[in-house]
């Protein structure tokens, strides 16, 4: 038999975390290899991985040492980043939280949310606090392919709003903002930041380019085989694809539903519903699930969509369409506060404070609670189990029959995402999955998802967090 290299049997090299499905794509090990013996491409399971040259690399292993995919200490960098344990283990470390939308128009109704990720950096790029912002979109190439760049101007920043639910490698950028001067805005996704932040160990001068880290509430990204259900659903093949957003204001407002418009000009919506909601458990990247930090929790201010009903309502009694976008964020450091406050005082959004607990359930923090159950699944798929040092848990228990009973059915509900996820592999598998109707979907989920444990506590929003012991890590 053929002898596997050795770059794929050792652990000096992130390829163990891409075989283990450890890999979230966000393309720090590409930026920080020093001999760029590492790209990103798309793999078989429809993500971005690195792929390595076996000629050039060498096994130096600083890709592996920057790679939050299969760890990252949470105890470790919550106490470099923010000096303090989380005083709210579901939300992570905050100074404030509040609920708003920007006030200027043009953001407002490009958006994803209420704008305020591209009002911040505009502002700070406008008072000279940044020189630039690393931001992401889908390339003017290839309408289907991610680009992250550095916006140096409004325009530049406001060419990159809106969400891309895929898989991007922005942290890629690290290379170049180590060699151009001056000093960025980062936006990214919690993992996108954790590699960043690893990085800024190992090249201390990353963390004085970095002025500000824009960190997006983060639920999970899509696998790109999604785009191809998608096509298929509304009869257009992907080279005649000129615009995708993942959602657009455009049709209905906020919280908005999947816009495509084709190179002939015609405009395709698909709802939320059948373009977010349903399809996620069916097309997500199998490492999401293994996720603690949807709330950007190693960021200086982290941003999500406000879905807080009691805020909803105070702010339409104000007057203000919730169809044009609201944003919620949450203030982590000092630095990221002295921007906040100057944001305010210079009257550049309209902002409600917000209570914590409710915070952390608008954004579903407590989904650090459910991964108990995908790392169990982990070891018994026999794939990897990222090292976090740290666990947490519901405040309240089942008691033990029923207890027990949801521990059972939960775990066989959570197995539909290793099984969607690994079976895209296959071409076969693949094709079956186009012309799966999105009601059936739908109905899939209503079954399956029924008494899944941390939905049961969703209304719990606190989360108990406990330091796990060194060799429990090292399991
Ligand atoms: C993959 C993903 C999952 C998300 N999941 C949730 C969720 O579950 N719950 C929730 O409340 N919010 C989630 N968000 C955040 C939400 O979609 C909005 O980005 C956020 O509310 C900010 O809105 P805004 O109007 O302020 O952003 P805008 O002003 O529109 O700016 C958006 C910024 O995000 C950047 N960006 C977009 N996509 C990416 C990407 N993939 N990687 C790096 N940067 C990117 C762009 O460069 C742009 O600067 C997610 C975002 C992403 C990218
Ligand atoms: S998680 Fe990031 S650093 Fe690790 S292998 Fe994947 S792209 Fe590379
Ligand atoms: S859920 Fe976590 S691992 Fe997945 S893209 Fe978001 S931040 Fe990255």
């Amino acid at each position: 038999m053929k002898k596997k290299p050795s770059y794929l049997q050792s652990q000096n090299t992130v390829q163990f975390v891409v075989d283990s499905h450890l890999c979230t794509s966000c393309g720090i090990c590409a930026a920080i290899c020093p001999l760029s013996s590492i790209t990103m491409h798309v793999n078989s399971y429809g993500i971005y991985v690195p792929v390595i040259d076996a000629e050039t690399c060498t096994e130096c292993g600083i890709c592996v040492r920057s790679c939050p995919g299969h760890e990252f200490n949470y105890t470790y960098y919550h106490k470099k980043i923010h000096h303090r344990l989380p005083e709210h283990a579901g939300l992570g470390p905050y100074f404030d939280c509040y609920v708003a939308y920007t006030n200027d128009n043009e953001i407002l109704e490009k958006s994803q949310s209420g704008g305020l990720v591209t009002t911040v950096l505009v502002y700070c790029l406008e008072k000279g606090l940044v020189d630039g912002a690393v931001v992401s979109k889908w390339s003017d190439d290839n309408p289907l392919v991610p680009e992250t760049y550095i916006a140096r101007t409004r325009e530049e920043i406001l060419r990159a709003v809106g969400s891309i639910y895929n898989s991007v490698p922005a942290a890629q950028s690290a290379a170049e903002i180590l060699n151009t001067e001056g000093r960025f805005a980062f936006v990214g996704t919690s993992c996108q930041i954790q590699g960043m932040r690893k990085a800024e160990e190992l090249y201390p001068k990353l963390s004085d380019k970095i002025a500000l880290y824009l960190g997006l509430h983060c639920l999970g990204v899509f696998t790109y085989h999604f785009h191809d259900q998608i096509f298929h659903k509304i009869g257009l093949e992907r080279d005649k694809v000129k615009r995708f957003r993942h959602r657009d204001k455009a049709w209905r407002g906020w919280p908005c539903d999947m816009r495509i418009t084709d190179i002939e000009g015609n405009t395709y919506d698909i709802a939320a519903w059948n373009s977010r909601l349903k399809p996620r458990p069916f097309f997500t990247n199998w490492r999401c699930q293994l996720c603690f930090d949807k709330a950007n929790e190693f960021s200086d201010i982290s941003f999500g969509d406000c879905r807080i009903p009691a805020m909803h309502k105070v702010i339409q009694q104000d007057g203000y369409t919730l169809e044009r976008g609201l944003s919620e964020f949450v203030v982590r450091t000092a630095r990221g506060e002295r921007v906040v406050n100057s944001l305010i005082k210079d009257g550049n959004i309209t902002f409600y404070a917000a209570d914590a607990d409710s915070l952390t359930k608008s954004i579903g923090a407590e989904k650090k609670i459910g991964i108990k159950t995908f790392f169990v699944l982990a070891r018994l798929f026999n794939v990897g189990v990222p090292k976090y040092g740290v666990l947490f848990s519901p405040v309240q228990r089942s008691n033990a029959v029923t207890g027990f009973l949801i521990d059972k059915w939960t775990k066989i509900s959570s197995s539909r995402y290793w099984f969607f996820y690994y079976g895209a592999h296959y071409n076969l598998f693949r094709k079956i999955m186009m012309h799966i109707p999105h009601r059936l979907f739908g109905l899939a989920n209503l079954l399956l998802d029924r008494n899944v444990e941390w939905r049961t506590h969703r209304s719990d929003a606190n989360v108990v967090l406990h330091e796990q012991e060194a060799s429990a890590e090292k399991e």
